[in-house]
């Protein structure tokens, strides 16, 4: 290979419960409006039809148990508990039926936003990245593997900011399903090891500040804490 000119990137990867392993973050694929109630809460119409999708860096990724700093760009700095599932397996076109073959396991996820650029970009019909793919927004707890816990199809899914409780549901009420995802978004990319898909939040999204505290938790496959730091000043 010829020399860099700039060191290379980190690798983000991801710890695995029970495995000495970790998984590196290749893409971070996230479906929008994937709860009823919660697109109620933004205004808008579910599509049953089909999930839609937007994307952030995996550079973007921060650990559970971070604290952030509140980002530049926004006043209304949102969470949104989310339920992550990670590719293992290559996936191109592959059907419902077997979609669940390519899955390694799943985590807790928080699909940090910034919601007033997020919603100036919907209002404008332009790209939302601005509002969601940013640094740090991408926070992921410990992968736990489908062979310790199968695949969750139900089961409380909750976020609490500083143990006041914001979001409360089930992941049952996923209007597109895990193994429904991954088959559709396999007819548009060729899925590889290590791509997370962030499946959706539920209703009850709402705004953080500086020194807040968020713990957030999934039935059966565990939990997640992020704390708010001071903006950057630099
Ligand atoms: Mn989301």
């Amino acid at each position: 290979m010829n020399q860099l000119l700039f060191p290379t990137p980190p690798v983000s990867a991801l710890p695995v419960r029970g495995r000495p392993e970790q998984v590196p973050i290749r893409r971070i694929f996230c479906v929008g409006r994937n709860y009823e109630a919660h697109a109620r809460e933004m205004d808008v119409v579910v599509d049953r039809e089909a999930p839609f999708y937007f994307t952030k860096a995996a550079e973007h990724y921060a650990p559970s148990g971070f604290t952030v700093s509140y980002p530049p760009g926004t006043g209304n700095y949102h969470y949104e508990m989310e339920l992550v599932a990670v590719i293992g397996a290559p996936a191109f076109r592959v059907p419902v039926e077997r979609a669940l073959d390519c899955v390694f396991g799943y985590a807790c996820g928080l699909d940090m936003t910034r919601r007033d650029q997020q919603l100036a970009a919907r209002e404008q019909r332009r790209p939302w990245d601005l509002g969601k793919d940013f640094e740090q927004s991408a926070v992921v707890a410990d992968i736990v593997p489908a062979t310790e816990i199968g695949h969750p199809r139900e089961g409380v899914i909750e976020l609490r900011v500083n143990g006041e409780t914001k979001q409360h549901s089930d992941i049952s009420l996923l209007i597109h399903s895990v193994p429904e995802i991954v088959a559709h978004l396999s007819t548009f990319y060729h899925l590889q090891p290590g791509d997370l898909i962030f499946t959706g939040t539920p209703e009850g999204v709402g705004p953080v500040k500086p020194g807040d505290e968020i713990a957030g938790s999934i039935a059966g496959v565990g939990t997640i804490t992020l704390k708010i730091g001071n903006p950057d000043e630099g």
